[in-house]
């Protein structure tokens, strides 16, 4: 067993970490509180090839594997969870699931911008009526001649109102249940598909999360992704290393909060010494590293069986999402502690994590669902 890194993932970490501190730390706090999205900076994640992480070199990406993929979400949500959340739902929802299940065409067609970073991904399988049951979908595709007509309205998109692609969940023959539901790659411009409601949220604020509305959206044949009736079923395989990444993001702002704690702690004195000097906040600030650690090693965990040919990770990718998203609240939350008053004060750091962190117990799966996902393997084993 070996639990270090080589020289090129640690390099990969520092180049990442300096980008982040030199390009995104100063302008988190305007990005949030304006709900910027930051597309000035696509064209730099983009050169680092971090648009295109998981992808092998000859469809545009880095040819690296989900390991060098969570150090690089990690260190961008330790400055800023809104860019992780932007990088992650264009890597490991869209692109993935052109790359996973798309035929050679999409992928020189899709897969090859996308991963350069020439376009932005977004990934629609959310609906008003369908969150965690997102069997329930409502939106449709009907047979139109050579192509398909879609309407209804997919809601919660990550990069919606920005993306240039994007894959979206359709019925498709309804009495198939979860095996009629369709997987189809639109394009911005098709008449009939438009960005709706952007959302005004508690925390994430510079990522966009978007209505995606189709009315009479023509889409041609070949824009379907897979095979038809089984877009739902290859969706539940695209979220098992999509929940990896949303464990790093949420292990990355854990990281950033502990380490906003830390910093305070030795520069706050009260009652003539450095707050640091209590036993009560040490045990605090001890706390929180030890549960980052072992969340550290869930996640690395499910992205190193994530690059093992093969294998299968959907139990190791919930458990990582479902104990990462749950300590970086809890870590979050004491981070706030420590700061005190000024941890309730957007002039410090430690509101923005608590905010931001809650995304990861919901987003790709809430907790309660991880918890069923995960129960699910235990007993369906003999
Ligand atoms: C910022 C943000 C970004 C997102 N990005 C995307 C994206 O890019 N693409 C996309 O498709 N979706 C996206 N989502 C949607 C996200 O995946 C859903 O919000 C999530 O799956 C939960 O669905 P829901 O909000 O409808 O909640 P509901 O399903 O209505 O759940 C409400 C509550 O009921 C609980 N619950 C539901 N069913 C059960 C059950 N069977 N057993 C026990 N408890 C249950 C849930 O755990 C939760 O606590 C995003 C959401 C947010 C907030």
């Amino acid at each position: 067993m070996d639990f270090s890194l080589t020289d090129e993932q640690q390099q990969l970490r520092r180049t990442v970490r300096e980008f982040a501190e030199s390009e995104i730390a100063s302008h988190v706090m305007d990005w949030d509180e304006a709900s910027h999205f930051p597309s000035e900076i696509i064209p730099k994640l983009a050169e680092l090839g971090l648009l295109g992480v998981i992808f092998p070199e000859e469809h545009g990406g880095a040819g690296l594997g989900y390991i060098e993929y969570v150090l690089a979400i990690e260190e961008l949500a330790r400055v800023d969870g809104s860019v992780g959340l932007i990088v992650a739902a264009h890597n490991s929802l869209c692109t993935n699931h052109i790359y996973k299940f798309g035929s050679e065409e999409q992928r020189r067609k899709y897969v090859v911008p996308l991963a350069q970073g020439q376009k932005l991904g977004c990934w629609s399988l959310t609906e008003p009526e369908a969150g965690s049951d997102a069997g329930g979908t409502r939106t449709v595709a009907a047979r139109v001649g050579n192509g398909w007509v879609m309407n209804g309205s997919k809601t919660f998109t990550t990069n919606g109102h920005w993306a240039d692609v994007c894959v979206a969940m359709a019925v498709t023959d309804r009495s198939k249940g979860s095996h009629g539901i369709s997987a189809f790659i639109l394009e911005k411009g098709m008449p009939g598909f438009h960005p709706g409601k952007k959302e005004n949220k508690l925390g994430m604020r510079a990522s966009d999360t978007s209505e995606v509305v189709f009315t009479d959206c023509r889409v041609p044949a070949e824009n379907l992704l897979g095979q038809e009736g089984e877009g739902f079923i290859n969706s539940l395989q695209v979220l098992d290393g999509g929940r990896i990444s949303i464990a790093a993001l949420a292990l990355g702002m854990a990281q950033g909060a502990l380490e906003a704690a830390v910093k305070y702690a030795k520069q706050r004195k009260q009652f003539g010494k450095a707050i640091s000097e209590f036993q009560a906040i040490q045990f605090k600030l001890a706390d929180m590293a030890t549960q980052i650690e072992a969340a550290r090693l869930l996640v690395y965990h499910a992205a190193w069986l994530a690059d093992q040919k093969g294998a299968r990770f959907t139990k190791e990718s919930s458990m990582a999402k479902l104990h990462a998203s749950e300590v970086a609240v809890r870590v979050a939350n004491e981070a706030v502690q420590v700061l005190g008053g000024y941890g309730f004060i957007k002039d410090y750091p430690a509101e923005k994590y608590y905010r931001d962190v809650k995304l990861g117990t919901i987003g790709e799966g809430t907790s309660e669902i991880q918890r069923l996902v995960i129960a699910r393997q235990l007993l369906s084993k003999r």
